[in-house]
């Protein structure tokens, strides 16, 4: 066999173990029993055991290093597909079986400290786990290797982990980003506390009943013409997205009789994911090249769908007559003007996944903080309740009652460090190529007459398909001619926030 195929038929084996993992973890997070799930768990990790081997075979290692030699003279597809592997060689290449054992021994223990820590608002519960899930990744970022760009730009352990959910990442490059954005967004929030508006929420806590929530989702899903015959919605505790094939991505959601606008934008945040994942080229899939896209390239377009359309306010003057067939008792007394201003209120809070638009990234950035120090051993375990009820305090000024609705309330830190920042990231990119779009064509007359056909095949042109071939920094450059800035973020809530609260 030639050795293209050989490490096409290698990817593929690996990709229908990942998959496979991915049919169980859906079913293990929506509709499975409760003493069903550590079985689903234990099969899980030999499925994604399976995937690691296959990747290690003698045969595909050497398939995969003797084909880089030749790599100038193969296509496009086919040389992504060689980088993209050689890249997850490299990441996993150094761990041993045994390694990779211990690391997921200790997270599921990580996780299960953290739940127990978490119902008792009690952070010393956690803290041993957290500090063994510390040094796994200090392990992890030290095992990798590096080839020599990545040499000269992963500086520390805490790089090499961003690294590994922002390709091309470092803090040489966050930091500054990081700095101006908590700057301005602590002085907008500043007037916004001062502003003497007051916007009407009495409607945003009426009882909606679940099967009328379940309409609200259908709708807005024909609205953003996502094609169901490739995708479902189910219910999980957390809502996320999970892409099984080519033609089948699904999403969850959460119906909270009493807070129907967390479903709403819940299915508008995951139907962004899912349009990524079901708007992608066949090829990446045909050249297993679908984990290219970065988190932070994700969430840009998740948080595109969701607050860039959703929280418009041609967007909600596209749905609000639909949600007022629908939802007459809950919306009848109340304006479109009221409505908008409703789903855009902003109020500094404890709870980050609560957060609205405005002191998002600041969550954000605390967490970034924080984690960098942790890695990097300027804080300690015991030190962190602390620290982070002080970074509360002097970035959003509240300050948490517990741990639980402090350090405690995120899982990442069971597993990952260097996954928070995407979450920002995502908002600069996607300001970034908003703001191209709307050079190109009125966003807002598109959306009010629910033209979303223009703006999805903008996105399916111009975002989606190169995002898995080229790195980050060379993606926005591609879509915007511009290096990465939180510019036309902090812009964009200085303008629309301003007009909000009228400052
Ligand atoms: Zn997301």
């Amino acid at each position: 066999m030639d050795r293209l195929d050989v490490l096409k038929e290698g990817l593929r084996r690996a990709e229908n173990f990942r998959a496979a993992a991915s049919y169980i973890n859906f079913d293990m997070s929506t509709i499975s029993p409760e003493n069903a799930r550590a079985h689903e768990g234990e099969l899980i990790a030999f499925l994604e055991n399976e995937a690691v081997r296959e990747r290690k075979e003698p045969s595909f290692v050497s398939a995969l290093l003797s084909s880089l030699k030749d790599i100038d003279s193969m296509d496009e597809w086919e040389r992504a597909m060689v980088k993209e592997a050689y890249r997850t060689y490299r990441i996993e290449k150094n761990i041993t079986k045994e390694e990779a054992y211990s690391f997921s021994l200790q997270e599921q223990q990580a996780f299960l400290d953290w739940e127990k820590a978490k119902k008792n608002a009690d952070f010393s519960i956690f803290s041993k786990s957290l500090q063994g899930v510390i040094e796994n990744n200090k392990k992890r970022a030290s095992l990798r290797e590096l080839d020599e760009t990545e040499k000269g730009l992963m500086k520390s352990d805490y790089d090499r982990l961003l690294d590994m959910y922002e390709r091309g990442m470092t803090t040489e490059i966050l930091d500054p980003l990081f700095d101006e954005s908590k700057e301005r967004i602590v002085s907008l929030l500043e007037k916004i506390k001062n502003s003497k508006k007051k916007i009407r929420r009495d409607f945003l806590t009426r009882k909606v009943p679940t099967e009328k929530q379940k309409e609200i989702s259908k709708m807005l899903q024909e609205v953003l013409l996502v094609d169901t015959t490739r995708s479902l919605i189910s219910e999980s505790a957390h809502a996320f997205t999970d892409r099984m094939a080519y033609d089948d991505v699904r999403i969850t959601t959460h119906y909270y009789e009493d807070q129907f606008l967390s479903n709403i934008y819940s299915i508008m945040h995951e139907s962004g994911h899912l349009m990524f994942d079901m708007m992608q080229p066949k090829e990446n899939h045909e050249y297993f090249i679908t984990e290219g896209k970065t988190l932070g390239m994700h969430e840009s377009v998740s948080r595109f769908y969701e607050n860039r359309i959703g929280r418009s306010k041609s967007f909600i003057s596209l749905i609000y007559p639909r949600l007022l067939e629908i939802i007459p008792e809950t919306l009848s007394d109340v304006s479109e003007r009221e409505f908008y201003e409703g789903v855009n209120i902003v109020e500094p809070s404890l709870i980050r996944t609560e957060a609205d638009e405005v002191t998002y990234t600041l969550h954000i950035i605390i967490r970034y903080e924080l984690e960098k120090k942790l890695i990097g051993g300027e804080l300690s375990v015991e030190e962190l309740p602390k620290a982070w009820n002080e970074m509360y305090s002097e970035l959003l000024g509240v300050v948490p009652e517990n741990d639980a609705e402090g350090v405690l309330q995120d899982v990442h830190w069971s597993s990952d460090f260097g996954y928070f920042p995407t979450y920002a990231i995502g908002n600069f990119y996607n300001s970034m190529y908003y703001n191209a779009m709307n050079r190109d064509f009125d966003i807002g007359e598109a959306v009010r007459s629910g033209n979303l056909e223009r703006i999805n095949s903008w996105m399916i042109e111009r975002v989606f398909k190169k995002a898995d071939r080229l790195t980050p920094s060379e993606w926005i450059f591609d879509i915007t001619g511009r290096e990465l800035t939180p510019c036309d973020f902090l812009d964009y809530l200085d303008e629309k926030y301003g007009e909000v609260y009228g400052l």
